[in-house]
């Protein structure tokens, strides 16, 4: 059987991150994984960080670099990668596969990769404007570097793609709505994953909440997305690390009339006020210190009352939306927790679990300490919580498979 080396990209605001698995018929194999974070002036001289770590001899992983070079741009943190790419102990990739939030209205199925594509893709960005300017420029350089490997797009929206009418179209005027403006959601790459690592046994109501820097609530019923906390962008739903979440309007235009007296432009005006609910607001806003749940859990330890007004803001409203996705699924048979909060922080899911046990979610405490994959509901909770960490990327090692799969049948 032949074996497949594919190449995974997905870049953060600041970050490039690449995974290379192997891939022989349903086996899937990581060989190495790597980053360049810190990319930018705002770094301290410059400096990021640089890391490939090797799975080969390992299952914790060799580091092979690790290193703080001067990556003042995403030009200095790509090029890195890229010339470690093309050295041994690197395999040629037969594929590549790019994560992309949201690819707008007309791009909503994972496909082959093309200049055009990239440039219809491109029309959306404020569709997903902190994440799809660095994985449009990461699409671009890795077409030009590895001009004669098909590339292929995976989308988180594609997860999503089938919400029910009431929760995908915004109650908006049919203009705006014609534009392409509905909910995409997001993590979908996420959600998949913790349904293909439940396969053959799918709850049928299932509520996946992935708590990481950004954070999302989706409604899954017999393995479907129905409903999904953010909206057309990552800046919609519950509280996460700098971004409101789902706001009063009135509130943004109570800001934007602010911004207009001083703003050089109505463009200004917008790209400040997308600034302000995107990179200053969440447990950043609030907490006034950080978007960090590590810190502010340090920051609670020390007595600080804003970091702990901040987490109760966050925990609350992943409540409210718990609560209102077991009445759209009719009840509920399991939650999971996922994302850097909820795979590490027990705390977070004690008090985001504290009152639900009307709706059938009880966790033993001691289960709840667990980091990593675990079961952590008591044995009298009608629904079965866990925490399972995503893996967004053999998803998309997956999907690559299946896409070059269905290219090379047609080609026959
Ligand atoms: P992610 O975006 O999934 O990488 O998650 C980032 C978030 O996870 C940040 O708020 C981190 O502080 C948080 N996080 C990571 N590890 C821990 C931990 N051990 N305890 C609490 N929060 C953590």
């Amino acid at each position: 059987m032949a074996t497949l080396p594919v190449l995974v990209l997905n870049s953060g605001s600041s970050s490039i991150k690449f995974s290379v698995y192997e891939a022989a018929g349903s086996e899937r194999r990581k060989l190495f994984e790597g980053e360049v974070e810190d990319i930018g002036a705002n770094a301290r001289e410059n400096r990021g960080k640089f890391w490939i770590k090797s799975y080969a001899q390992d299952a914790n992983g060799t580091k092979l670099v690790d290193e703080a070079p001067v990556v003042p741009d995403l030009d200095a943190g790509f090029a890195l990668i890229a010339k470690a790419l093309k050295q041994p102990p690197f395999p040629p990739p037969a594929a590549i596969g790019h994560r992309m939030v949201c690819g707008g209205p007309t791009v909503t199925e994972n496909q082959r990769l093309t200049p055009e594509l990239i440039d219809e893709m491109e029309r959306y960005t404020a569709f997903a404007p902190l994440h799809t300017p660095v994985a449009i420029y990461i699409m671009r350089q890795v077409l030009r570097e590895f001009p004669d490997v098909p590339n292929f797009v995976c989308l988180d929206s594609y997860f999503h793609r089938n919400l029910r009418p009431v929760a995908r179209q915004l109650p908006i005027p049919e203009a705006y709505s014609a534009m392409g403006i509905r909910r995409f959601g997001a993590h979908g790459l996420s959600c998949e994953s913790i349904v293909a690592h439940l396969q053959p046994y799918v709850p049928a109501r299932l509520i996946v909440a992935h708590l990481g820097n950004g954070a999302s609530i989706s409604a899954i019923l017999d393995g479907q997305s129905i409903d999904t906390s953010m909206g057309l962008t990552p800046t919609g739903g519950i509280i996460s690390g700098s971004r409101t979440g789902d706001i009063d309007p009135g509130v943004l235009l109570y800001i934007l009339r602010d911004l207009a007296g001083r703003a050089t432009s109505t463009v200004d005006a917008a790209n400040q006020l997308e600034k302000i609910v995107n990179k200053q607001s969440g447990l950043l806003g609030v907490s006034k210190l950080t978007n960090d749940m590590r810190s502010l859990r340090r920051a609670i330890a020390e007595g600080n009352a804003d970091a702990r007004l901040a987490v109760d803001e966050f925990t609350y409203s992943i409540r409210k939306f718990i609560g209102s996705y077991v009445a759209v699924l009719g009840g509920l048979d399991m939650l999971v927790f996922t994302g850097g909060i909820g795979e590490n922080d027990s705390a977070t899911r004690a008090e985001i679990c504290a009152g639900l046990e009307p709706l059938g979610i009880l966790l033993d405490p001691t289960l709840n300490q667990a980091r990593g994959e675990a079961k952590i509901s008591a044995s009298g909770s009608s629904a079965t919580v866990l925490v399972i960490p995503p893996a967004e990327d053999l998803m998309i090692v997956n999907h690559v498979c299946r896409l070059l799969k269905e290219q090379l049948e047609t080609q026959q």
